[in-house]
């Protein structure tokens, strides 16, 4: 299944993986180590991660290489300023847009983090909690709103990474079901509000900076299927729970 992936897929995987982080702030990415576990050619590698430096989601020195980027806590501040004047839009236009009927997409969101929650599955709900503020996004149907967010989404998920790692979970519970039903019932200052205390208290929450990154296994990481001659899977200290 891992020889005919594309440059697309490659970047998608990665930018999934620092996500989701499953590779944590300043991770190398060694051309050659991508290159062997993605059985591709350097050459595509390195346009990879020309793409990823540009999101700013990882970092290209130019004799050291590639590294999962580190979010300075003014980056973090940045980051932060730009979600809620975004985020606040985006409520906004979806309470004016479907206010006094049910959202049915947003309802089976929460309905998943709350199966998640109740199940102490941490590294689901850790990733359904990121993608709500995605979904809330692509829902308007604007793609510069999405493309923006999921950007954004993702330099988040590096600082909580680096400021907070043992906090799976970055979304304090109720507080997307509160924005939805404010959604549902077309009172806009209330969506607005809501979304700008609960970014707050997600900004609030990253706070502690991280220990140092553990050995990586990129098989793992990457969720490809181990070759034949691979060693024991090894499983970091941070992977699930
Ligand atoms: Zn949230």
């Amino acid at each position: 299944m891992t020889t005919t992936l594309t440059n697309q897929e490659i970047y998608e995987r990665i930018y999934a993986a620092i996500s989701e982080r499953r590779l944590l702030p300043g991770t190398k990415l060694s051309e050659e180590r991508l290159a062997q576990t993605f059985r591709t050619h350097r050459s595509r590698i390195r346009e990879v991660l020309m793409r990823l430096s540009q999101e700013m989601v990882i970092e290209l020195h130019p004799n050291r290489g590639a590294f999962v980027s580190c979010p300075t806590p003014r980056d973090l501040q940045d980051v932060f300023d730009m979600r809620r004047a975004l985020e606040r839009a985006i409520v906004a236009q979806l309470t004016e847009r479907y206010g006094g009927q049910p959202v049915v997409a947003l309802r089976s969101h929460i309905q998943s983090e709350d199966e998640a929650r109740a199940s102490g599955d941490r590294a689901t709900l850790a990733r359904l909690t990121g993608e709500f503020h995605v979904r809330l996004a692509a829902i308007t149907e604007n793609r510069m709103f999405s493309d923006t967010l999921r950007r954004l989404s993702a330099l988040t998920s590096l600082a909580i990474a680096q400021y907070d790692a043992l906090a799976t979970s970055a979304c304090p519970p109720h507080e997307h079901a509160d924005l939805v039903a404010a959604i549902e019932q077309g009172d806009v200052k209330r969506a607005e509000r809501l979304m700008l205390e609960h970014l707050n208290h997600v900004e609030q929450g990253i706070q502690q900076p991280a220990s140092e990154p553990a050995e990586l296994d990129f098989d793992e990481i990457f969720q490809l299927a181990p070759r034949k001659t691979a060693a024991p899977a090894r499983r970091s200290s941070r992977s699930k729970r």
